[in-house]
């Protein structure tokens, strides 16, 4: 989709719809530059290894804002760049914990997230890692709507890979940023993650924009995934709750272990672990017992358990 219109040894964009461009980083991950006549919205921030804030500048002579779909690491580096961030609160104790903020975390998402084969233009090191520090929070939720002039986002709230994930509709280009709420592998299996039942009610929640888009720009891979996603994505919830989904044990990229609700076919791959939602979501077994696997609102309850230190 689209030729590479900007690259240095960090970054990639190219153009994705009339006013989105898709700028990658050296993880395999994807944030978005949207354009209007007043303003520009940054879409995520990538991990924050090298200047997302410089690059984007060589793109848009407009104002620039930043909002995350969700707080993980590799979608709100630039943040601690650009020091003011568009933000569901739920995310917020997530985004300064040291895993998402610390700058080692962020090289290494930078070196390895796309893989152990991947073929980077440079090497990085700590040096192209800005620090973490203070952001200025700016809430949004449902039904919000970013007016960059003559180009509106709608924010549409999808709790599930997060309790503080948003989508964002663009009703004129019949496109969606989805960030990592609904991917052809979508992981629930994380520290902040909702219990199955919670997503199902998201996606539900998501599905009542179908006729609004054709289809999403996710937060990794390429391309246009088609809105059957959302559909494929309730029946999966589904049968995780009437446990007959494939249950295929997995070891996570954090060494933790998980069950793929489908290993193959036509099915997208739902990632989950202790997530198992007969049970109400509480974990069942030692191998699902896991801080967080308890009844998913913990999380919203439990933000003194993290420490707001800024990473150095
Ligand atoms: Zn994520």
């Amino acid at each position: 989709m689209g030729e590479t219109i900007l690259e240095n040894k960090f970054f990639s964009a190219k153009r994705v719809t009339g006013t989105a461009i898709k700028i990658a980083g050296m993880g395999g991950e994807n944030c978005y530059l949207v354009e209007g006549s007043e303003r520009a919205l940054l879409i995520d921030g990538l991990c924050g290894v090298g200047s997302l804030k410089a690059f984007v500048r060589e793109l848009t002579d407009k104002p620039v804002t930043m909002a995350a779909t969700h707080g993980h690491i590799d979608h709100i580096g630039a943040a601690w760049e650009y020091g003011e961030l568009f933000i569901q609160p739920d995310d917020i104790p997530l985004m300064y914990t040291k895993a998402h903020s610390g700058r080692e975390a962020r090289l290494g998402f930078a070196k390895f997230g796309a893989g152990p084969d991947a073929v980077h233009r440079t090497e990085p090191t700590l040096r192209d890692v800005p620090p973490a520090g203070p952001v200025k929070t700016y809430p949004v939720y449902d039904g919000d709507i970013f007016d960059l002039g003559g180009v509106q986002l709608e924010v549409i709230q999808v709790p599930g890979h997060t309790y503080g994930t948003i989508v964002l509709l663009n009703r004129a280009e019949r496109v969606i940023f989805s960030g990592d709420a609904c991917n052809a592998n979508t992981l629930l299996s994380l520290q902040g993650s909702t219990s199955i039942e919670e997503y199902l009610e998201s996606l539900h929640h998501l599905h009542e924009y179908m006729d609004a888009f054709d289809g999403m720009l996710g937060g990794h891979g390429d391309g246009l995934v088609p809105k059957s996603i959302v559909d494929d994505a309730i029946a999966m919830c589904g049968r995780i709750i009437d446990r007959t989904d494939e249950k295929v044990p997995v070891t996570t990229i954090d060494g933790n272990p998980a069950l793929l609700a489908s290993s193959r076919g036509a099915d997208y791959l739902l990632s989950c672990i202790g997530k198992t939602a007969s049970t109400g979501g509480r974990a069942r077994s030692s191998r699902e017992n896991r801080i967080f696997t308890g009844d998913g609102k913990l999380w919203r309850r439990s933000e003194k358990q993290f420490s707001f230190f800024m990473a150095g």
